[in-house]
């Protein structure tokens, strides 16, 4: 698919608040419009205006001081939690950034929808992003490396840098011939704020349908949508932050990726960050049978479903390249 120019011109000073420069960052909330580039900085700034609602989505967190607490709105979040890393890690993850397996378009779409509620932007951003990890990984290339930019950096900080809401549009051309993609992408805050408006409503009809839960709309959305969005993406950016800093390292990689249990129990396998660097190219992420990878048994479930197939497995060849054999 050709990639019109960049055509953006008579562009503000990135240093002068004018209007247009507030204007602009108030469309990118709704239009991200992320094969514009900022021109005429490193992209290095964190961008606080575009920034403004996952920084909000942070302190309405809070509001469970407010709306409270009840099992049936602690179990949607859990449940939103578990259905949503799964998205991210089996698809966003294994299916878009690296193709270790197939799907039918539907599918594809299905789980791109539900990874676009997740606040992680849309498909092609990720994989673009990811891609960019793999091929520059703990380099100065690499923009949320913890070796090389610190802790904060790899784990918050890149995603809100002019840099970090830039696509590179190169790097997902074989994503990028779907429209429906394309539109989940520009467009990344529509699904969160559907999922949003949901959870509200839900919770408002269990109130008057079933009051014997104790939920109610505020609760709802707090619980399901603000609190497990919020812990859904600190687990995710765990594996960019700590997966190359604490735990094992069982192959020779270039990077300073790490296996970690935790992690992996955490991310639904994403934890073995090592074996992953090492050959990216298999579905399944937990080598060993002990090494614990809910997106592999969840995609191998699909599989007998039809839903997913030709699920790419682990090489012997790289068993032996393993340290211990
Ligand atoms: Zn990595
Ligand atoms: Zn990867």
């Amino acid at each position: 698919m050709p990639v019109p120019p960049h055509t953006v011109s008579n562009r503000p000073k990135p240093t002068t608040l004018s209007r247009g420069r507030l204007l602009a960052a108030l469309t990118h909330w709704f239009d991200t419009d992320t094969r514009n580039a900022s021109a005429g900085d490193d992209g290095l700034g964190i961008d606080w205006m575009r920034a403004i609602p996952f920084l909000a989505m942070h302190l309405a967190c809070f509001a469970v001081f407010w709306v409270g607490i009840s099992p049936i709105a602690v179990a949607v979040a859990v449940a939103l939690y578990a259905v949503r890393m799964f998205a991210i890690t089996g698809f966003y993850h294994r299916y878009f950034s690296h193709r270790t397996f197939r799907t039918s378009r539907v599918v594809q779409f299905a789980f791109a929808l539900i990874g676009a509620s997740c606040v992680q932007r849309g498909p092609l951003w990720w994989a673009a992003h990811h891609r960019n990890h793999h091929r520059h990984a703990d380099t100065a290339h690499d923009v949320h490396s913890p070796v090389v930019h610190g802790f904060w950096r790899s784990h918050v900080g890149w995603f809100l840098t002019r840099q970090g809401f830039r696509t590179d549009w190169d790097r997902i051309r074989d994503l990028a011939r779907y429209p429906e993609l394309r539109w989940l992408d520009r467009y990344d805050i529509v699904v969160p704020i559907l999922l949003a408006v949901a959870l509200f409503l839900l919770g408002g009809w269990l109130e008057v349908a079933a009051p014997d839960l104790g939920t109610s709309a505020g609760q709802m959305l707090v619980w399901g949508f603000f609190v497990s969005t919020v812990a859904l993406f600190h687990a995710t950016v765990t594996i960019n932050s700590l997966a190359h800093r604490f735990g094992k390292r069982r192959f020779d990689t270039r990077d300073d990726s790490r296996n970690n249990l935790w992690l992996a129990l955490l991310t639904f396998g994403e934890g073995w960050h090592n074996n992953h660097h090492f050959f990216p190219g298999s579905v399944r992420q937990g080598f060993r049978w002990w090494e614990i990878d809910l997106t592999y048994y969840a995609l191998r479930t699909m599989a007998v479903f039809r839903l997913v197939h030709d699920l790419k497995p682990v090489p012997a060849w790289v068993a032996a390249k393993a340290r211990g054999g």
